[in-house]
């Protein structure tokens, strides 16, 4: 699937409400609308890259802000013990949203292997 509107890129551009924890000139953060856990919240890049897949050599800056966002976001949101970092991709990895997202989990013991 190819870059498309979403409903993050709605979200990005205040189009429709989400409860917003962080964003910066690349990045924004906000809580998922259905909750797998007592933390869980998106890290999303600005630019509108579909899916890990479609990402590429020129994104790899863009890539560890991500990464370096979701471990501000977990810390900031009191998660001392750990959490878990997900990124869902395309249809076998579950991936409804196309529009690159890490889902920050954390509040509970996550089990292993995931559903
Ligand atoms: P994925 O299945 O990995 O593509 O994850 C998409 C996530 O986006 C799901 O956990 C949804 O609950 C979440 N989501 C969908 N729409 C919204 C929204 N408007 N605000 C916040 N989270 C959303």
């Amino acid at each position: 699937m190819t870059n498309q509107e979403t409903i993050f890129s709605k979200i990005i551009r205040r189009e429709i409400p989400a409860n917003i924890v962080y964003e910066d000139d690349l990045a924004l953060a906000f809580k998922d609308v259905n909750p797998q856990a007592p933390v869980h919240i998106l890290v999303i890049p600005k630019k509108p890259i579909a899916k890990l897949a479609d990402a590429d050599a020129q994104d790899a800056a863009l890539l560890g802000h991500l990464l370096l966002t979701a471990k501000r976001v977990a810390q900031e949101a009191g998660l001392k013990n750990g959490y878990r970092v997900v990124i869902n991709t395309d249809a076998d990895g579950g991936q409804t949203v196309y529009h690159l997202h890490l889902h920050i989990l954390g509040g509970r013991q996550m089990a292993w292997p995931p559903g």
